[in-house]
């Protein structure tokens, strides 16, 4: 069961990706995915066509999401999995937690035109596919475009991180808000990506420990973020905290994302996969 080819976690336009959701599952069929989640950030706009277009292509699916949670000062991610699109508390949520986008885009637009960078915010609109969901992977866009950076990780060395012009700090969902939204919907909270965050080890055991009091139920151990080094750490941290395994791509875009859809390692065999205990939730 721990061999099967899920990516449970990417983006479309529904938020800071570059393909539609119909133009996901088609490359996740091609690369051979059999389990296809689409985990917008924030939002659930989307779920409905990519559950058509993975049913059109022939691929099992749960619905997604990537919610945006500040713990420690520091934001985290955290993918829901298998819950109710149409949930009206979990809809409330995710909504309140895009509410703050529109006004801090006009503030890094703000910072960046104080460093010599005029019209970002318009720039940044250009590239934006749901207008409630304008990202710092939208400016990052832009800034390329005008040649300010050569790639995106460039952009995210000299700008819009901490210390770095066009920054604002932001403050997101709760960590237990995020996934009683997911878990009373019927779904299961993973923590995404745990390597990604500049954790002490005393936060880093936190977060897993209030997670998992929440009720969080799952870690990705094998997603587009990790090292080989870094998956295998997690999968003891997953061990430790008797959470299940997940494995996603983290793909964004053709142009941008190092780990396409699909193609990344299997997850350890010795580990829970989650779609073991969300079978009653695939499509
Ligand atoms: P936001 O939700 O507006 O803070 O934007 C976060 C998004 O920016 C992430 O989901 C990534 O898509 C992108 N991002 C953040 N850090 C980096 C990085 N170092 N390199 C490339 N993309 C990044
Ligand atoms: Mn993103
Ligand atoms: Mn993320
Ligand atoms: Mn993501």
């Amino acid at each position: 069961m721990a061999i099967l080819n899920a990516d449970l976690h990417c983006h479309s336009v529904v938020s800071d990706g570059t393909l539609t959701p119909e133009a996901l599952a088609a490359r996740a069929k091609a690369n051979g995915v059999e389990l296809w989640a689409l985990t917008d950030h924030d939002e659930i706009g989307g779920q409905h066509r990519a559950a058509a277009a993975a049913a059109a292509e022939g691929m099992h699916y749960l619905t997604g999401t990537e919610v945006s949670v500040t713990f420690a000062g520091e934001t985290v991610h955290i993918v829901g999995l298998g819950f109710d699109p149409d949930d009206p508390a979990m809809r409330a949520g995710l909504e309140a937690t895009r509410g703050g986008r529109g006004a801090r885009a006009q503030e890094m637009a703000a910072q960046l035109a104080q460093v010599g960078i005029k019209g970002a915010y318009e720039g940044a609109l250009r590239y934006v596919g749901n207008p409630e969901l304008i990202s710092r992977t939208h400016f990052a866009r832009f800034l390329v475009e005008i040649g300010a950076c050569r790639d995106t990780p460039e952009v995210f060395r000299k700008y819009l991180t901490e210390g770095k012009p066009g920054y604002v700090p932001h403050r997101w969902a709760s960590l237990k808000d995020a996934v009683h939204w997911i878990t009373d919907a019927g779904g299961m909270a993973v923590i995404a990506h745990p390597a990604r965050y500049k954790f002490t080890p005393n936060e880093e055991y936190a977060l897993f420990s209030e997670f998992k009091a929440h009720g969080g139920r799952a870690v990705e151990v094998v997603t587009g973020s990790h090292t080989a080094a870094e998956a295998v750490r997690y999968a003891a941290t997953a061990k430790e905290f008797g959470l299940a395994a997940s494995r996603g791509s983290d793909f964004h875009s053709p142009d941008e994302s190092h780990t396409d859809l699909g193609r990344l390692p299997w997850l350890p065999g010795d580990l829970t996969p989650v779609w073991e205990l969300l079978a009653d939730r695939i499509r």
